[in-house]
């Protein structure tokens, strides 16, 4: 390092609560944590921003529905006619003692829940089954994982057995006030005018009677916020940032024109 050299900026987070507390309160004591609460309400933010202020390399998987455990221990590839061990990412997280984030981990396929077991309880152990390695996780190492309990698909829930290994936090779109924080800080478009943003989010939020999977988030409203900040016309940035990514439906769309019309 020389002399101008600067640490790498820690991405900015607004807690909602007592999370960061926690957050060191697991990693100190060797503890797993599971993050619930729909998408985009800075799940993802909060792990980049714990990691950097710990200090600690972070390996972020996003899961989905072909991951499977080699794909996050490792296997055999060929290189130049030689077979050779690859580590995965979790694997390279244990052996730095690094912290490893499982980003929907209810998505990844049912072998891996094999693999973390004996990770998140007392052992504290990889298993390798392929190089026939067990490798005690340091004090360092930290498994995160986040699930989205809003969709309701009862073959993808977390079953007890896993789910009760993990400290847990819920997570949900920040109070109003911490929302236009958060939404002005990241576009760089002024509270008073972000403000209406929220109000908008909060009315489609509570609407039950929409064909709507979910709300919106906190990741569209800061989308909407900086096309607004760098000069699109407010109802354009709704339909692009808003209306069109909420719903395909022609007559659900119409509904959230409706109550864009009330609120700008
Ligand atoms: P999730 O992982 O829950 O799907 P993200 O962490 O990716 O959501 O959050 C989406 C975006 O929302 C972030 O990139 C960030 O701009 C913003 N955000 C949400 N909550 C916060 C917060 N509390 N502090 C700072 N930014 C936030």
């Amino acid at each position: 390092m020389n002399a101008m050299s600067q640490a790498p900026a820690i991405p900015a987070y607004l807690p909602q609560g007592n999370e960061c507390a926690l957050f060191e309160m697991a990693q100190k004591n060797g503890l797993p944590l599971l993050l619930k609460g729909p998408t985009g309400c800075g799940k993802t933010r909060f792990v980049e921003h714990m990691a950097a202020a710990t200090g600690r390399k972070l390996y972020t998987v996003a899961c989905h529905d072909d991951l499977s455990a080699a794909d996050l221990i490792g296997r055999y590839l060929l290189k130049g006619g030689e077979t050779e061990w690859v580590d995965g990412p979790l694997t390279r997280a244990v052996r730095e003692g690094a912290i490893c984030y499982l980003d929907e981990v209810v998505e990844a396929r049912k072998d891996v829940t094999v693999v973390l077991h004996p990770l998140t309880d007392n052992r504290r152990t990889l298993v390798i089954d392929r190089t026939g390695e067990e490798l005690k996780a340091p004090d360092g190492f930290m498994l995160v994982a986040s699930y989205n309990p809003g969709y309701q698909n009862i073959l993808k829930r977390l079953k007890p057995s896993t789910r009760q290994r993990f400290l847990s936090i819920s997570f949900d779109f920040p109070p109003e006030k911490t929302e236009i924080a958060v939404v002005a800080a990241e576009s760089g478009l002024e509270e008073a005018r972000v403000a209406p943003l929220v109000r908008l989010a909060a009315k489609i939020r509570s609407l039950s009677g929409m064909d709507l999977e979910e709300g919106v988030s906190t990741r569209l409203l800061v989308y909407a916020a900086t096309l607004i900040a760098r000069g699109m016309a407010v109802p354009a940035a709704l339909e692009a940032a808003v209306i069109e990514p909420l719903s395909d439906d022609e007559d659900t769309k119409s509904a959230l024109r409706d109550l864009v019309a009330v609120i700008y």
